[in-house]
């Protein structure tokens, strides 16, 4: 039995590495499947994690391979999901969302924005590991040019768990990814039933199903009974709003994350510059705050030009900005955790190296 499902994990691998090295093979077969006119049609872009991943025993939550199984392998264990629309896979890349870098994520962006120029599309869904998909989630918020939807999809339970949430995450997603009311909000997260904007949802808990949580400004909506409900809109600009545009870019600003603690010392702002950072997120102790010593590393970093943003470790609120911000150029975060600030920050400097001019970037996305 082990063995079986040993080889099952593996001949998924090969089609996983097979659908990394042409994606095409996939697309095609998924397109010659007859469309249903009256559906929408939504294309579901895959990255791997959890949601592609697969574990030996069935009660195995947290020792599996995330990143095996391919797109197809996904849309085939829910043939619901032609009920709510013409899907169609594509695998961008499959892997842990821990490895998921600027390449990708470029990559990914891009090939969106793309499929948005075609008009065969109505509504994207990305499958992604849960412990970046934020991150990946408020790029796309910043950079896809289109109001319709796009719902960022993961799981926290491997496929071959005991109720597996991917199935129904999946499921779910697509259809808000076909509906009317999810255009024009931003991109989306959807897991566990809530509808949350990438702007303010956060993985909160290592393991459990309801771990992407929204406290400070709440969710936009829930799936429930079948039906989608929207409750809130976003109101930082997003999109069609935003300014940000990827086209010609090959690679991003290097933008590293400092963490605050007792005792902290400067050593790792001057190892960041040394790297060749252009921005530095602190993900500060309480209101941002930060101690003497690292300060010396941040008025160091920035006096070299390097954009220094204040950010908190807490998980919720606004870092208010202070004095010490006015009289050193430094950026505050407002209620960005520092992962996001970070992407941001990225592409902010893909604009600027203005501090004054980040703020403001700051302030309305
Ligand atoms: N660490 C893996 C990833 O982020 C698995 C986590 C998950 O998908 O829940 O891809």
């Amino acid at each position: 039995m082990i063995f079986l499902i040993a080889l099952y994990v593996f001949s998924e691998s090969i089609t996983a590495t097979h659908s990394l090295a042409s994606n095409r093979p996939i697309e095609e077969k998924a397109e010659t499947t007859s469309k249903n006119q009256k559906l929408k049609n939504v294309k579901i872009l895959a990255t791997g994690g959890t949601i592609a991943g697969s574990a030996s025993s069935k009660t195995d939550t947290t020792g599996y391979q995330a990143g095996v199984l391919g797109i197809e392998t996904l849309i085939n264990a829910v043939p619901e999901l032609k009920q709510v629309a013409n899907v169609c896979g594509e695998q961008i890349a499959n892997i842990r969302s821990q490895n998921m870098d600027n390449k990708i994520l470029l990559k990914l962006s891009k090939r969106i924005n793309e499929l948005l120029k075609t008009k065969a599309v109505d509504g994207f869904v990305v499958t992604h590991g849960t412990d970046t998909l934020e991150e990946t989630a408020y790029f796309l918020n910043l950079v896809i040019k289109s109001s319709k939807p796009v719902v960022i999809v993961g799981s926290m339970r491997p496929a071959s768990a005991l109720s597996a949430d991917g199935p129904l995450n999946l499921y779910n997603a697509v259809k808000i990814a076909a509906s009317e009311e999810a255009k024009n909000k931003g991109v989306l997260i959807s897991l566990n039933g809530r509808i949350g904007s990438a702007r303010y949802i956060t993985k909160t808990n290592t393991t459990t199903t309801d771990t992407f949580q929204s406290e400070e400004q709440g969710y936009l909506g829930a799936i429930a009974g079948n039906k989608i409900y929207f409750y809130n809109e976003p109101t930082r600009k997003h999109t069609t709003e935003s300014v940000f545009d990827i086209t010609k870019l090959d690679e991003l600003p290097q933008v590293d994350i400092i963490y605050g603690y007792q005792n902290d010392n400067r050593y790792f702002y001057d190892a960041a510059v040394k790297a060749g950072a252009k921005g530095i997120i602190i993900a500060g102790v309480g209101n941002g705050s930060i101690s003497d010593h690292a300060l010396e590393g941040a008025k160091a970093a920035a006096k070299k030009g390097v954009i220094i943003i204040r950010s908190s470790h807490v998980g919720n609120g606004i870092v208010t900005r202070e004095k010490t911000d006015d009289e050193n150029n430094f950026v505050t975060a407002d209620s960005l955790n520092p992962q996001k600030a970070r992407i941001l920050a990225m592409l902010a400097l893909t604009k600027t190296n203005d501090p004054k001019e980040i703020q403001r970037f700051f302030n309305v996305y």
